[in-house]
């Protein structure tokens, strides 16, 4: 039996070295490959799922929302987030799950030490990834949220969105990104900092240097961003971490295995060399 993590380009997907590394630890009979796809294809793919021939798939860009019709039940966090990137079959029914948010929440808490209550946060992306962090952050209880986003359309979908469920969730200028005063995280959705000289600049006045700055970017292993903030003496914390937590919800919602803290410090040690 196969998995794979489809998606168009997914040439430098670092899914297969993190599943393969559990799947032979667990002695798992499944192999976990690649497999770049069309739009066309997606409903071929669904179909292998039903038919038992696929276990699963992994789902990344740009297949997230596209693949939503095809799941007959989505999670309520898939549904809050409006994309799936894990796919299974249970009970004769094809289930869509997202795991991304949950992942990254598991990786600041862990890695960082950081307790989400009532904490204020800056979010800086209004694209797939904000929508799964922002709908784990609410489970959070956390305080007030400020997002901004290059197209102002964008973000008002976002905002509108969450709005019902959040009160305190509010828009944000993208022309001078300035976090309000005493902002506990910066978290940067975007796929702003994977080229070279790509700087997402902050206004820092008011920052503490408990402050911490997230980017959900894990190639490079550090960003203009993350340097930045860095140098300035913030602590920070690229997306390598939350990959490999979204990737071991995704392992257990197939397997019903709870991976280990070594599990997930294996894989990243696969990945680091890989990087
Ligand atoms: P997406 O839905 O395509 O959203 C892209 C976001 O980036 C949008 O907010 C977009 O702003 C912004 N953006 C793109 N180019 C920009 C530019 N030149 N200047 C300013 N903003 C720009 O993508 P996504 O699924 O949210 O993924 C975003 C990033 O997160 C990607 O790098 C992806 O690899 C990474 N990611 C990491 C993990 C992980 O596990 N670590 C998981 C998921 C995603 P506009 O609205 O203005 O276009």
């Amino acid at each position: 039996m196969k998995l794979f993590v489809i998606g168009k380009p997914i040439k430098h997907s670092l899914s297969p070295l993190i599943h393969n590394c559990w799947i032979k630890k667990y002695n798992i009979d499944v192999k976990y490959e690649k497999k770049e796809i069309d739009l066309l294809h997606l409903e071929k793919i669904i179909s292998e799922i039903r038919h038992e021939k696929i276990k699963g798939v992994n789902v990344t860009l740009p297949y997230k929302k596209s693949i939503t019709r095809f799941i007959d039940e989505m999670s309520q966090t898939a549904k809050d987030s409006e994309a799936v990137n894990t796919v299974f079959f249970k009970e004769n029914k094809i289930y869509g799950d997202n795991t991304d948010g949950k992942g990254f929440i598991e990786s600041i808490e862990k890695e960082m030490k950081f307790d989400f209550e009532k904490k204020k946060i800056f979010i800086i992306g209004a694209g797939g990834a904000a929508y799964g962090i922002l709908s784990q952050l609410n489970k959070k209880k956390v305080g007030p949220v400020f997002v901004a986003n290059r197209t102002k359309e964008k973000l008002n979908n976002l905002v509108n969105h969450f709005k019902s469920k959040k009160s305190d969730i509010f828009q944000s200028n993208w022309s001078a990104l300035k976090p309000p005063d005493d902002t506990d995280i910066i978290i940067n959705t975007t796929s702003f900092g994977m080229k070279k000289g790509e700087l997402i600049e902050i206004n820092y006045k008011g920052l503490t240097n408990s402050t911490i700055f997230a980017d959900i970017i894990y190639k490079p292993k550090e960003t203009e961003f993350l340097k930045f903030a860095r140098l300035q003496g913030f602590k920070t914390i690229n997306g390598l971490d939350m990959l490999i937590r979204q990737a071991a919800i995704s392992f257990n919602l197939w397997f019903g295995i709870s991976l280990t803290e070594q599990d997930i410090k294996n894989a990243k040690d696969i990945c680091d060399k890989a990087c």
